[in-house]
């Protein structure tokens, strides 16, 4: 089927989308256990970059998985699946010129990488949120630890299923010692450079 796609050479670049935002697009991925933070600092670090001008928009399990990814569940093939998607979703807003916040448990480092391909590296920064689980399932945001352990759900990371975490992530966050908002300190620390023009 795709060889019959050919390309159409549209009028407006990428970059002359960025110049009238007056910014750069990146995409801020943030991967880490349920519970772990992704959320929290996600929200506020939009709050922050959107009172600074910049055009956001984040994507997590909220908005995806109801929608786009309805169908899929949480084996490892869907799982897999469900970050493809987010990721050429994630694509097509960097090229719309937004920075682009993403948090998802994405637990394996095979599928951050297919990421990272996709939107390219240059586009890419990773937030590893790395709480110690005792914390994460203390907190229990969603009672879905006491669910899994009880063995009512299959396949929740941390418990009876694997997280790979990252090697080399732009930042790493424990939120047993950093704040909501050292963490978006930290991070927009990070990220300021590669999103002026
Ligand atoms: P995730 O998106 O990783 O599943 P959430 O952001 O939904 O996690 O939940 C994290 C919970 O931890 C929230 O209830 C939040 O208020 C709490 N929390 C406590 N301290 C921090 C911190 N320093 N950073 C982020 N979240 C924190």
């Amino acid at each position: 089927m795709e060889e019959n796609i050919i390309t159409h050479n549209f009028s407006i670049t990428q970059k002359e989308r960025a110049q009238l935002k007056k910014h750069s697009p990146l995409l801020i991925w943030f991967t880490g256990l349920s519970g772990s933070g992704k959320s929290t600092i996600a929200n506020a670090l939009e709050k922050a970059l959107f009172a600074r001008g910049f055009h956001t928009y984040l994507l997590d399990g909220d908005n995806v998985r109801k929608g786009l990814n309805n169908n899929l569940s949480f084996s490892p093939e869907d799982r897999t699946e469900n970050i493809r998607r987010i990721a050429e979703v994630a694509n097509l807003m960097i090229d719309a010129g937004l920075v682009v916040i993403a948090s998802f448990v994405s637990p394996y480092r095979e599928d951050r990488e297919n990421v990272k391909r996709i939107v390219g590296y240059e586009n890419f920064v990773e937030i590893f949120v790395n709480t110690p689980i005792e914390e994460c399932e203390r907190r229990d945001v969603k009672g879905l630890y006491a669910k899994a352990r009880a063995g009512e759900i299959e396949n929740f990371t941390g418990v009876n299923a694997p997280y790979e975490a990252p090697m080399a992530p732009d930042v790493e966050i424990n939120t047993t010692v950093v704040s909501v908002d050292e963490a978006v300190s930290l991070i927009l620390r990070v990220i300021g450079k590669r999103i002026k023009i």
